[in-house]
């Protein structure tokens, strides 16, 4: 078949770092000139670009692959692809399962999908192309952007060398590999030409940046370099490890006005018993001293962290120390989850694993509790001015715009809803804060 008659459609799953992945390969089928479509009912290829972090991602990659694979009976779709964390992991027992997936390509074979395609179209055998996770994007690859054309995701790093206990990560993506400095810059100035105002930054971990490279590149050079970019307004720091905020990188938060004064320090826990076993390097005082430094030197930082409930040998005492740190620490994001036993990780092999009825309580106990921190979070911004990137109308209806604020990163923080004011999409204007609830903020543009 001519490829340029040919439409493919992705379903990306898990988190922005997959976004990413994906958006190579669109960009690669694009370039092959393949059509890409939104719409899977008229597509002739179906990729899942899957993950496969905690058992709740590996059902919903699943979910989503049987419920795609009924496209290829009652709509155009002749090839299902999988790709991603899922194949890279379970390669054998996917390939017995799911005999309706006609290729399945990991992580480190995902820039070689047109090739790939081209090959199937040879032979009705099912495809497996799982090698070693070695791959890092870099800018010769085309990346189609699938996010809104004023934001972007920055991958700055691939892999990770953290060795967390409870993580399948580095047996899936590799150890650290960061983007030589001079390339995330080319691929900066790109998206800035095509009209990207919102860089976030990601990786496994932002903060380790540079480690890999001979030539002295860090998160804090990174930064203030892409700080230098015209046209640029805001960049977004997520996924930082806690030791790797050092004292530099607050002064550039604090005194760099492009840097979004918003910071993601995934701290997974508070007690050091816990801590220790999840292989973690920042202990609680360690972890304290820095939302007190960070509030200190940035007192209008938003802060989001994510926690674990149920790891192994987490005890009530445990528990309750984190639930009091929720309430102390005051983090105005926080995402929360029932520790995940994965096998091959060395948590999995632990003894006291804590009961799944034990780990839901902890979670609601905690949710609740952040409930009530954000709202207070929220309550204290009414009658501040939020600088807000303005995203579309509303869900509920075309007379209202809603947008985001620089302390609020897309996809995972609540909304900004706009009752007054002219915008255009993309805009950044000024947003007095007129009323708050739990997640959401309300406001006028005042320019
Ligand atoms: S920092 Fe820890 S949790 Fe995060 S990706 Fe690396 S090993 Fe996994």
């Amino acid at each position: 078949m001519e490829k340029s008659t040919q439409k493919v459609s992705m379903v990306s799953l898990g988190c922005p770092k997959n976004l990413v992945d994906a958006e190579v390969m669109l960009g690669c089928l694009s370039k092959d000139g393949y059509e890409i479509t939104t719409d899977e009912r008229e597509a002739d290829i179906i990729i899942v670009n899957t993950c496969s972090f905690i058992k709740e991602a590996k059902q919903e990659s699943i979910d989503t692959i049987l419920d795609l694979a009924d496209r290829k009976h009652d709509a155009r779709c002749r090839l299902l692809i999988v790709a991603g964390c899922l194949p890279q992991r379970y390669q054998e027992e996917l390939a017995r399962e799911l005999p309706e997936v006609d290729i399945f390509i990991g992580t480190g074979d995902y820039p070689r999908i047109a090739e790939i395609v081209a090959e199937k179209e040879g032979t009705d055998e099912q495809l497996r192309y799982i090698g070693d996770p070695n791959f890092i994007f870099d800018e010769e690859l085309i990346r189609l952007n699938s996010s809104p054309s004023y934001t972007a995701y920055l991958k700055i790093a691939e892999g990770c060398s953290n060795c967390c206990s409870y993580c399948v990560i580095p047996s899936l993506r590799g150890s650290l590999r960061s983007r030589p400095l001079d390339r995330v810059l080319d691929e900066a100035k790109r998206l800035v030409a095509g009209g990207v105002k919102e860089l976030n930054l990601i990786a496994q971990d932002i903060t380790a940046y540079g480690r890999d490279l001979p030539d002295g590149a860090s998160l804090e050079r990174l930064v203030t370099e892409l700080a230098a970019l015209e046209g640029l307004q805001w960049i977004r720091l997520l996924y930082a490890y806690p030791d790797g905020i050092t004292d530099g990188l607050i002064r550039l938060i604090r005194d760099e006005p492009k840097v979004c004064n918003y910071l993601d320090i995934p701290i997974q826990h508070i007690s050091d018993p816990v801590l220790k076993r999840m292989n973690r390097r920042s202990g609680e005082q360690q972890i304290r001293d820095l939302v007190v430094r960070l509030r200190a030197e940035i007192p209008d930082i938003a802060l989001r962290t994510s926690l674990i409930v149920g790891f192994p040998g987490e005890t009530d005492e445990d528990f309750k120390k984190l639930a009091q740190f929720v309430e102390e620490a005051q983090f105005d994001r926080l995402g929360v989850f029932c520790y995940s036993k994965e096998e091959g990780t060395p948590a999995a092999e632990m003894a006291d694993q804590v009961s799944e009825r034990i780990k839901r309580e902890r979670y609601k106990k905690l949710m609740r509790a952040q409930a009530r921190v954000s709202f207070r979070r929220n309550r204290q911004l009414v009658d501040t001015v939020e600088r807000v990137i303005v995203e579309g109308y509303s869900e509920e209806t075309e007379l209202l715009l809603k947008g985001r604020s620089s302390r609020q990163a897309p996809d995972i923080d609540g909304q900004v809803y706009i009752t007054a004011g002219n915008a255009n999409i993309g805009d950044i204007v000024s947003l007095r804060i007129t009323d708050s609830s739990d997640y959401d903020l309300i406001g006028e543009i005042v320019e």
